[in-house]
């Protein structure tokens, strides 16, 4: 079966596309296309939502989810034929929102880091307020405000976000064993998506991200709860634009 072109990987800035169906489930009410903008649930980002118009009218993407070489549209509404050709619509509110979100994970990842060697175990992007997992961690409350105003310093001095294809060894050497644990990245994966904030960070990541970190506008890190032994877990919001 021919593989779905993951064009959000290339350009997360695309609101509209026109592709081809390669199959349609009745059964699913959901499509495979030979690209998508629609970004899939995983690592911690929630799929997607928008439209699928086809011939039929228009149809509501409600979950988007990957399986091996596929990505599956989930919809509400008329299914597309199979080899035909439709445009796809992003909800952009919500997927900017989710970027925005995702881009200031990686940048208090970091931050907390480097102050604390504390690693990222777990995150969940939303729309609205997210979470960040770390262990083995434990800086406390009055931490906070020191993490929160370096964060708001890296936004305001606007670092672009960029993104390479880089081979293993390469981010091997870049990262050092103490920021990832790479060992839990498959060996049969050879090529990473390295994202990259001015000089300040590089984590290899399949989501998608603003093209700089002053699209965040303003960081504020609502909670921060014990998750267990050594295991705190920090809620932020950005400023709405
Ligand atoms: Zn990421």
């Amino acid at each position: 079966m021919t593989k779905t072109e993951l064009i959000y990987l290339e350009d997360s800035y695309l609101k509209e596309a026109e592709v081809t169906v390669l199959e349609a489930n009745a059964a699913r009410n959901s499509v495979t296309l030979d690209g998508t903008i629609f970004y899939p649930e995983g690592g911690g980002q929630p799929s997607d939502k928008g439209r699928i118009d086809s011939a039929l009218g228009s149809s509501t993407v409600i979950h988007v989810a990957k399986q091996g070489n596929q990505v599956y549209h989930y919809l509400e509404g008329p299914l597309p034929s199979k080899e035909e050709e439709v445009t796809l619509k992003l909800d952009w509110d919500r997927r900017y929102a989710h970027m925005r979100n995702h881009t200031a994970q990686h940048l208090l990842s970091r931050i907390i880091f480097d102050k604390y060697r504390a690693r990222t175990a777990g995150n969940q992007v939303h729309a609205d307020a997210s979470h960040i997992d770390f262990a083995p961690a434990t800086f406390q409350s009055d931490e906070l405000p020191v993490i929160e105003a370096e964060a708001n310093r890296l936004i305001q001095e606007d670092h672009l976000v960029t993104i390479a294809f880089i081979d293993r060894a390469e981010l091997e050497k870049e990262m050092g064993p103490d920021r990832a644990d790479l060992s839990r990245l498959p060996t049969s994966i050879k090529r990473l998506r390295m994202v990259r904030i001015g000089n300040f960070d590089a984590y290899p990541c399949a989501g998608t991200h603003v093209r700089s970190t002053g699209e965040l506008k303003q960081l504020t890190i609502t909670k921060r709860k014990s998750k267990g032994k050594e295991r705190i877990r920090i809620t932020y919001q950005l400023a709405s634009l």
